[in-house]
């Protein structure tokens, strides 16, 4: 399997740092806002790229952070008149609603910065016991220049750095030894939410929090870090310097950056205003769309969002779910069981499409020749299938088409109306399993049927039922 490195600036053979495993770490989001469907973009395309490590059978640990700490958070607070915490938490519980109607699994963990606050203590100490760092009246800064390689992940020469720096120095920033230098440790201002520390009351710096939970959740070595490509500098080149200055061992093997979901050729960003969020998305099109849209594209290209683009996943995305229900269909009354002489000779044919739809994913995980992969193997159900096809080369289609839709986290399976016939044979099998006191499967059966919209309500008549 290929990735492309942007520390090596080439396409290298993945070789993981444990035989069989994927320790991977990518940036989550800033928790003061709805999300918007650049920062989706990140998250679909390494979604995906965690499928693909499992599918290929390796056990991936996949860590994305919340940053649940920043002025942006504590600027939405105060407008708001409440606490940081109720602003993250709410924008925390508003984007797994997003990542789920996107069908992004949940992280292995999503660690909370300000559940980190200790780890993140202890390795900035660790950085000024070995001369990597120093408090100035409670500020910790990180002294860039003692770190040799700074500017390795984003090609930028230390010198063109510092001369751009002295141009644009803000008030405050005197008190730094360099103006290159980056904060670790800041004191708090009024009102702001703080920690103890052995250098004032305050919070830690953006970057830090990063390098602590990656070397908590995974090791100080990883697989693979990655983001969007505009976190490439400042600040993964901080968390190089950081995680490096203090393990003395490379930070990542991999990093893997996306390129931007762009409006009109501008990167979409809440600071420019020209975004939508996914919540907005979701009013028109099911999210399905989205990700479809997404992997239409390589994630190292840029993409231009419209309308027009997203019609065009829509028709992509239908056509792959009318050929599943149609196999599902013809599957519900098929009369042949075994497969025939005839339908055998296309398994060869499925053989080489799953070899390119291989081929595409090692290739630095090219999801839109790996879509093309699909589209060929729906052509092959479409044309090859009737009222005569057999169970078993039904049930092999069924099986090929969603093992590949579910590597790039495609739904494709429309889910079946529950009939009111079903609905009270439920009911029944619950009110039987509750005299049985089996309680364990009558809880099971009203979250099955609340899944499904529908609501029970116990009553001295008996149960009544309702769709939500
Ligand atoms: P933020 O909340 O701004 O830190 O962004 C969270 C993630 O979304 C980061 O990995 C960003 O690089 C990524 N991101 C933000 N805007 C875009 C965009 N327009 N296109 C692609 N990725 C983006
Ligand atoms: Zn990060």
């Amino acid at each position: 399997m290929k990735i492309y490195n942007t520390l090596t600036r080439k396409k290298e053979e993945f070789v993981p740092t444990e035989e069989g495993k994927v320790k991977m770490y990518v940036c989550g989001p800033t928790v003061y806002n709805l999300i918007h469907i650049g920062n989706a973009r990140p998250m679909i395309c390494f979604d995906t790229v965690r499928r693909y490590f499992e599918y290929k059978g390796y056990d991936v640990n996949y860590v994305s952070n919340f940053t649940d700490v920043d002025d942006k958070i504590i600027k939405k607070a105060i407008e708001e008149g409440v606490s940081s915490e109720e602003i993250s938490t709410r924008y925390i519980a508003e984007c797994k609603k997003d990542m789920e109607g996107m069908n992004i699994k949940p992280a292995t963990t999503h660690p909370l910065a300000t559940n980190e606050i200790d780890g993140m203590i202890d390795m900035i100490q660790t950085l000024i016991d070995k001369g990597y760092a120093y408090n100035v009246n409670g500020t910790v800064y990180y002294r860039t220049r003692k770190f040799e390689g700074y500017g390795k992940l984003s090609k930028k020469n230390i010198d063109d750095l510092e001369a751009g720096h002295r141009s644009i120095q803000v008030a405050g920033e005197d008190e730094k030894e360099d103006p290159l230098d980056f904060v670790l440790w800041k004191p708090k201002k009024e009102g702001e939410p703080y920690w103890e520390s052995p250098w004032s009351q305050g919070r830690p710096g953006w970057h830090i929090e990063c390098s602590v939970m990656s070397k908590k959740y995974l090791a100080d070595t990883i697989d693979i870090h990655a983001g969007g490509e505009d976190l490439q500098f400042p600040h993964h080149e901080n968390e190089i310097a950081q995680s490096e200055a203090a393990n003395g061992v490379p930070f990542a093997k991999y990093w893997m950056h996306n390129a931007f979901l762009n409006i009109d050729n501008k990167k979409m960003s809440k600071s420019l205003g020209n975004f939508f969020t996914v919540r907005d998305i979701s009013k028109e099109y099911d999210l399905q769309v989205l990700r479809f849209f997404m992997l239409s594209a390589h994630y190292r290209n840029p993409i231009n969002f419209s309308h027009d683009l997203m019609e065009a996943a829509k028709n992509g995305l239908d056509r792959i779910v009318t050929a599943v229900t149609n196999v599902n269909e013809l599957l519900s009354h098929a009369t042949v069981a075994d497969i025939t002489a005839e339908e055998k000779e296309h398994l060869a044919t499925v053989q080489t499409i799953f070899d390119k739809f291989d081929a595409a994913m090692e290739d630095d995980f090219n999801t839109a020749d790996a879509i093309a992969a699909v589209f060929e193997l729906v052509k092959l159900a479409n044309s090859t299938t009737n009222d005569a096809s057999s169970k078993e080369y039904l049930e092999i289609l069924f099986t090929k088409i969603t093992t590949l839709t579910d590597v790039l986290g495609l739904k494709v399976v429309q889910e079946k109306e529950l009939l009111d016939s079903d609905i009270e044979a439920l009911i029944e099998e619950r009110q039987q399993a509750r005299k049985d006191k089996n309680f364990a499967r009558a809880d099971e059966i009203r979250g099955l049927l609340l899944d499904k919209g529908i609501v029970l309500e116990d009553t001295r008549e008996g149960v009544r039922w309702k769709r939500a």
